[in-house]
């Protein structure tokens, strides 16, 4: 039996695929201490790990304070250390761990590994980026910033860095490092098939597929509801306030044979929305991966987990998609084959409409999304993900 720190302070997409990891490594016999935002508290118990949590709202203002340029995220996320080490050191005080597991993402894993002096295992629930798939995420997000502004947030990253470095004597490294947070092993929940240049990936990095495990949420009552030709629609649950966008949704599928659910956030109200047709069921939220596996197209921001849940089960996508890995994940689905992106800005309910016919009816786009779905179970998901970890604490 080991003691893991297990430190992620995203949001749901970074927490749900670790969730049947953790709950394996329990079953497993290993003790975790997991670090999550304090909303997924009763989720993250339920794995069987003790949760210790912090202020996410704090968590959030620290990472938005620089802007969205490259350096600005950078230096969002490197300023997050100030709520996440101190959090995780008090509430871990004279505590023993034998490994940690943290997001590739948020929370400071590598500084935390550096100062506990642990050996690190980084999760990754998008695609796995190398120092060259980076360059071309730091270009596109550096696209409409100017110069000046580009020179002024680069300067206040390297203050942080400096900042960081004298408070807990780590080595902060590259901006790569501050986004990636690199560790001797990487699990990726996503199959060789899926991940864009795989094979520039060496073999620490162990490509798991979507680490898909049963989800305690309230049921879904489908006794009423007509799957023949079922829709689902969900911008996931970050960037999913869109009022105007559920609205043309709904325009969308409104006399047509349909079956369209909806999830629409806590953000939105059902009632913005105007009167709702018979055949579209809007709720803030639903059990995802029980739509999914009776839906025939799934309208998507592109989120990694929701694009994965969705071929996982085989079901072609259209991708709106908006910002972060979006655009990534959409250029892959559309790459092979697994369905089409559209832009949303200019999308019209017709031009959806149309889209949603085309992919229904597309043979090569259903046989796409099923070889990627059997990519993604043969690669192993979370049982081989923790097998992965057991080989690298054996070589510890
Ligand atoms: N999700 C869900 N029900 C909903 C909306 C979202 O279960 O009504 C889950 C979904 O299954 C996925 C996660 O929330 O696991 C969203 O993650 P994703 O990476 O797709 O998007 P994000 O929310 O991070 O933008």
């Amino acid at each position: 039996m080991a003691r893991v720190l297990f430190v992620n302070a995203g949001s749901e997409g970074h927490l749900n695929p670790t969730l049947g990891v953790v709950q394996e490594l329990v079953r497993r016999g290993e003790e975790v201490v997991y670090f999550a935002a304090d909303q997924y508290r009763e989720r993250v118990e339920s794995t069987g790990a003790e949760v210790i949590t912090f202020d996410v709202n704090k968590f959030v203002e620290a990472f938005l304070a620089g802007g969205r340029s490259f350096w600005g995220r950078a230096g969002g996320l490197l300023r997050t250390a100030d709520i996440v080490i101190p959090s995780v050191l008090e509430q871990t005080k004279g505590e023993r761990f034998d490994y940690m597991v943290h997001d590739a993402m948020f929370g400071c894993g590598r500084l935390l590994a550096q100062m506990l002096d642990l050996p690190a295992i980084n999760s990754w629930t998008s695609f796995a980026m190398h120092p060259g798939i980076f360059a071309s995420m730091r270009e596109s997000l550096s696209r409409g910033v100017s110069a000046d502004e580009d020179a002024r947030a680069r300067e206040e990253f390297q203050q942080i860095v400096d900042h960081v470095q004298a408070t807990y004597q780590v080595q902060a490294g590259s901006a790569y490092d501050v986004f990636c947070n690199p560790a001797p092993l990487s699990i990726v929940y996503t199959s060789r098939h899926f991940q864009p240049d795989a094979d520039s990936f060496d073999d620490t990095y162990k490509f798991v597929g979507p680490s898909i495990a049963p989800r305690s949420h309230e049921a879904f009552d489908f006794s009423n509801v007509d799957t023949d030709q079922l829709i689902y629609i969900s911008l996931g649950t970050v960037f999913n306030q869109a009022a105007d966008f559920y609205k043309l949704c709904i325009a969308a599928f409104a006399d047509t044979t349909y079956t369209v659910i909806l999830s629409i956030g806590e953000q939105t109200q059902i009632a913005e929305l105007g009167d709702i047709p018979a055949n579209v069921i809007v709720r803030p939220y639903v059990p995802q991966l029980e739509v999914l596996q009776r839906a025939n197209l799934f309208i998507t921001h592109g989120g990694m987990n929701s694009a994965s849940e969705g071929l996982y089960y085989g079901v072609p996508l259209i991708v709106l998609p908006l910002g972060s890995d979006q655009p990534i994940v959409a250029r892959r689905v559309a790459e092979i084959g697994a369905g089409v992106q559209l832009n949303r800005e200019g999308l019209t309910a017709e031009k959806l409409r149309e889209a949603a016919d085309y992919v229904l009816h597309d043979a090569s786009m259903r046989r796409a999304c099923q070889e990627v779905g059997e990519s993604f179970r043969e690669a192993g998901g979370y049982h081989r993900a923790v097998e992965e970890i057991f080989a690298y604490k054996r070589l510890r």
